[in-house]
C-alpha cells in the first residue's frame, strides 16, 4: 500500500505505542481508509489474543465486581472513543480531527506561512509535532527533505510529488531517503493533515530562514 499505513504504523497505533501526533494522523486516516482500518483491526485482534496467553494476575476481591457494574453503565457520546469512529457525510475532518480542532475544516486558526501557504499547528504531547496545512490550488510547497518521519494525510483536495498524486484519505509517509516537492492540484484548496518527529530539511534559503518562526 503506498497511499496507506505501513505495518510499523499498524503495530504502533494498535499497540498504542505511536507518539500524539502520529496517532492523531492515523487515525484520521483509518476513518477515510477501509483497508488501512481493516489492517488496523487485525493488528488489534492479534494484540488481543496475545494478552489472552500471558499469565493472569491476581485481581482485588471485588475486581470482577466493580468492572462488571462499569459495563452497565450507559455510555455516553463524551466516553466514544473517536479512534474508529467513521466521519459523518459533509465533514471535511474526521471526528479524532475534530477533537483537536474544536470543530471542521471552517473552526481552523490558520497562520499564514508564505505564498498563499497557511498552517495550524495542533496541540499534541510528545516529540512529534501535528499541523495541519492549507495549499492553494496550483500552489507548490518548498522542495525540502526530511530528517524523521513525515505522515502526511490529504483531507481535501489533492497534491503530487515526486512519488505519485495523493488524494482525500490518501496517507504519504516519507522519511530521510525523500527529497520532494508537493504541489496542490488545479481546482480547489488542498488541507492537509502532517505529521513529523524531526525539522525538515528545506533546500532553498528563504523556506530554511523562516523554518524556526514557522516550527516547521
Ligand atoms: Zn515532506
Amino acid at each position: 500500500m503506498t497511499h496507506g499505513l505501513n505495518e510499523k504504523l499498524m503495530m504502533g497505533y494498535a499497540a498504542g505505542t505511536l507518539p500524539e501526533a502520529f496517532e492523531l494522523v492515523v487515525a484520521s486516516h483509518i476513518a477515510l481508509n477501509e483497508d488501512s482500518r481493516a489492517g488496523v483491526h487485525a493488528h488489534e485482534a492479534i494484540g488481543g489474543a496475545l494478552l489472552e496467553e500471558q499469565t493472569p494476575a491476581e485481581l482485588s476481591e471485588g475486581a470482577l465486581e466493580a468492572t462488571l457494574a462499569l459495563l452497565d453503565k450507559p455510555i455516553t457520546e463524551k466516553q466514544m472513543s473517536p479512534r474508529l469512529a467513521e466521519p459523518t457525510a459533509k465533514a471535511v475532518f474526521p471526528p479524532a480531527l475534530q477533537a483537536y480542532v474544536g470543530g471542521d475544516a471552517d473552526a481552523v486558526q490558520w497562520q499564514s506561512i508564505g505564498g498563499g501557504i497557511k498552517q495550524a499547528i495542533l496541540p499534541t504531547q510528545g516529540e512529534a509535532t501535528a499541523r495541519l496545512l492549507y495549499i492553494p490550488a496550483g500552489q507548490a510547497v518548498p522542495d525540502h527533505g526530511h530528517r524523521g518521519t513525515e505522515l502526511t494525510l490529504v483531507l481535501q483536495g489533492a497534491f503530487a510529488d515526486e512519488v505519485d498524486r495523493f488524494g482525500r484519505g490518501d496517507l504519504e509517509i516519507a522519511d530521510e531517503d525523500l527529497d520532494h516537492k508537493p504541489i496542490a492540484e488545479a481546482g480547489e484548496p488542498c488541507i492537509c493533515l502532517a505529521a513529523t518527529d524531526a525539522p525538515l530539511r528545506f533546500n532553498e534559503l528563504i523556506p530554511r530562514m523562516l523554518q524556526p518562526i514557522f516550527k516547521i
